[in-house]
């Protein structure tokens, strides 16, 4: 193993993610000895740059842990020695060959082990794929491409994507990457519930009311919005991200830890739901709102959104999974940019319990008394359940109360970031956490039809003012499957 070298491209370099999370990922890792003894950070993008001048803007990127600040700064020279810069075109077999002949000169005749981290705008993927496939793959290793979203923007372009894809390369050396299963609560989801006694049994129609997947942002698009107008919401975030938590929540029990394994099993959830129908799904734009003496903007009034634009910026989802286990079950979805708080979280309603001899207890609203797990996966990390208990004294007086894993309490240890966790597998070879083509389609295929219909048809969203809750529709769309939206208490 000594004798491999590992050699991490980052395309893109000069880009936002590549600053904002590539680079101090890959410092974090150095940090932490988890890359390889040989290995060779190069940025390749067109913008012209020296080593030196992508060193200087890598390094007001990188960060140390709290907890880890001593030699920060004697590590973060070691590893900006060992980042390098080429300037080339996407779409040159001639850039890529010059970039494969100076990762040659550091390989050094070892076995060389090669990543591409495509971080650049979805219409140039396929020409980068192409050029570093031909002209930069490794001739004694293995190539790898880490591939951003987003995969398309419905089945037919997902598949298109793929095909070309797969043209330059074999599915496994594609790491599509979702950045929500990098994060440390949705990883823990399965430990969770395989690995203690009390849950797994609980995982089904028969304990379980409904499952709600919460994202919210409390921004909204901020100058940033033209490549989001062309995606919208339910794109940039359910098809994906709370459809991929979804899919390892509710999965079948798999076969072992290992990546197929886990991936054949996700795919079989997503293969038992039914495509979304328009009738269990609300959209919203936010509109603006003036609070305090401050007005925040509509998101028309993003001077890169077109105007009149009808792009969802808020969406809620009931989907359902036809299966013996879910059957009937509610997993109901809300995201949205621009509301009153900011994050993610995963709620589970538990059923009453059956001929509860404390109901009068709680009058009228029996939901007050209902068992609720919840796993906020950001900010703020925590597990907690809410459980029904006695004020102590001398009457009998109930109280909700929280079983409470609070992370920042319980761990003294900073998280890492997803994007930590994710480079980490993708040159270790574990695919666990990356979307397998199968997966991808099945997922396509679930909003595919909902997006063509929300298109054709025009459907205007529900506009909500900046930084409230969200339009009033999601309510009734919950309270049609008798669901209570579990964040509006905002607990914590
Ligand atoms: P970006 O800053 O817009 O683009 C990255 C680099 O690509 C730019 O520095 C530019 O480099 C090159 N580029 C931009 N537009 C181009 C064009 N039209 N033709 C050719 N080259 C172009 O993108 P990003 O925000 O870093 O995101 C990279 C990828 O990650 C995208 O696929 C995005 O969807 C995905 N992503 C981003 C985030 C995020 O937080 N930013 C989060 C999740 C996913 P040169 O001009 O120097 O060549």
């Amino acid at each position: 193993e000594n004798e491999s070298s590992v050699s991490i491209t980052v395309v893109g370099a000069s880009g936002d993610l590549a600053k904002k999370k590539i680079f101090p990922a890959l410092f974090a890792l150095y940090y932490e000895d988890c890359l390889p003894k040989h290995f060779t950070v190069y940025g390749y993008a067109r913008s012209k740059m020296t080593d030196a001048e992508l060193r200087n803007m890598v390094s007001k990127t990188l960060t140390c842990r709290i907890d880890k600040r001593e030699n920060c700064g004697e590590k973060m020279e070691e590893f900006l020695k060992r980042c390098f810069y080429h300037s080339g075109q996407y779409d040159s077999e001639k850039n890529f060959a010059e970039l494969d002949k100076k990762l040659k000169e550091h390989e050094a005749g070892r076995v060389s082990n090669r990543l591409f981290y495509l971080s650049i705008p979805p219409n140039i993927f396929i020409d980068a794929v192409k050029c570093a496939s031909l002209s930069a793959s490794s001739g004694s290793g293995w190539t790898r491409v880490i591939v951003e979203k987003p995969f398309g923007r419905d089945s037919k372009s997902s598949a298109a994507l793929t095909k070309s894809l797969k043209q330059y390369l074999e599915e496994d050396q594609i790491f599509r990457i979702d950045h929500y299963l990098g994060k440390e609560l949705v990883e823990n989801l399965s430990v969770l519930r395989f690995s203690n006694l009390i849950f797994e049994p609980l995982w089904s129609r028969q304990y379980i009311r409904n499952v709600q997947l919460i994202f919210s942002e409390d921004f909204g698009t901020e100058g940033r919005g033209g490549y989001f107008d062309n995606y919208g919401i339910i794109r940039d975030i359910m098809q994906n991200h709370l459809l991929q938590i979804l899919a390892l929540f509710a999965m079948e029990t798999p076969v072992s830890l290992d990546a197929e394994d886990i991936r054949n099993e996700k795919v079989k959830v997503l293969r038992s739901m039914r495509p979304l129908q328009l009738e269990d799904v609300v959209i919203g734009q936010y509109k603006s709102h003036t609070k305090g003496g401050f007005t925040y903007p509509a998101y028309t009034d993003d001077k890169t959104v077109p105007k009149g634009s009808l792009t969802p910026t808020f969406a809620a989802a009931a989907l359902f999974i036809n299966n013996a286990r879910w059957d009937g079950v509610p997993f109901l979805m809300k995201a949205g940019k621009a509301l009153h708080t900011k994050r993610a979280e995963i709620r589970v309603q538990f059923r009453h319990v059956p001929g509860n001899l404390y109901n009068r207890n709680f009058g009228t609203d029996l939901d007050r008394a209902t068992n609720e797990l919840v796993i906020r996966v950001q900010p703020d990390e925590a597990i907690y359940l809410k459980i029904n208990n006695k004020v102590p004294g001398l009457g009998m007086r109930l109280d909700r109360s929280n079983l409470n894993l609070h992370y920042a309490a319980r761990y003294s240890k900073e998280i890492p970031d997803a994007y930590e966790r994710l480079l980490l597998d993708a040159i270790e070879g574990e695919r666990r956490l990356f979307i397998r083509s199968d997966e991808l389609d099945a997922a396509w295929s679930l909003f595919t039809p909902l997006l063509k219909e929300l298109e054709e048809k025009k459907i205007i969203p529900e506009y909500y003012p900046h930084g409230s809750r969200g339009p009033v529709g999601a309510h009734y769309l919950a309270a049609r499957y008798n669901v209570r939206w579990g964040d509006v208490g905002l607990e914590q």
